[in-house]
């Protein structure tokens, strides 16, 4: 399995090239659209950010301080506002109070620390959690999202059925606990998902990885 895992990486790698992500300045703003990102596309989080960069707010203290209405109006973009703004004040009230707003102080803990505490707050699961501490914190964890299972569920490595913690301990327990390799790996997981194995019709007669995918396998001739 580890073999299998780390030649779709060396294929996807070799297709898109690094996609240099998180796109974002710094991890508090890697924070804001991994919450932000929720059920949208990218391009509203974009918006929302401008809109809170435009006000000073990418700062843990700002963001808390501001009146609900203000803050939702500004997130407004990226969708389901009054939930987003509330899971952001959450995370900033929460990084003021127990780490006095020190981003460093939250991410000194251990994986399993840290990620406890961030899954304890409101509004994050497991896949905001993951990409906080991947891609804000740079801790070797890797990030199940739709793409993921959609992908490897058809490559035969997995069942879309199975738990996220079940397939995230996949790639953790098979590949060597390393954030850059994760960080890339997930991001080239979105670009093939985005750009060939989507979710209607996917172009399987294009695609790098259709000589090992079982879909593909099973096609009619
Ligand atoms: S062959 Fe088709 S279904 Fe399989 S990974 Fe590629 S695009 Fe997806």
């Amino acid at each position: 399995m580890r073999q299998k895992l780390l030649e779709i990486f060396e294929r996807l790698l070799r297709n898109y090239g690094p996609r240099h992500w998180w796109p974002a300045q710094g991890p508090f703003e890697v924070i804001v659209g991994a919450i932000l990102t929720q059920n949208t596309a990218w391009t509203n989080v974009e918006k929302a950010i401008g809109n809170l960069q435009a006000v000073g707010a990418l700062s843990p203290r700002v963001l808390a301080g501001l009146p609900a209405a203000e803050l939702e109006r500004l997130v407004q973009p990226s969708g389901y506002f009054r939930q987003k703004a509330r899971r952001l004040q959450s995370f900033a009230r929460n990084l003021l109070e127990r780490h006095d707003g020190s981003l460093e102080r939250l991410f000194a803990g251990s994986l399993t620390e840290v990620r406890g505490e961030l899954l304890a707050l409101h509004g994050i699961g497991p896949e905001t959690a993951d990409s906080i501490l991947l891609y804000a914190a740079h801790f070797p964890t890797f990030v199940i999202d739709a793409y993921t299972m959609r992908i490897f569920s058809r490559l035969g490595i997995v069942d879309d059925r199975q738990k996220y913690e079940e397939v995230r301990h996949l790639f953790l327990s098979h590949l060597p606990p390393d954030a850059p390799l994760f960080n890339e790996y997930h991001a080239l997981i979105v670009e093939h998902g985005k750009t060939c194995c989507r979710k209607r019709e996917p172009f399987c007669g294009a695609c790098i990885l259709s000589d090992i995918c079982l879909l593909y396998s099973r096609r009619p001739q």
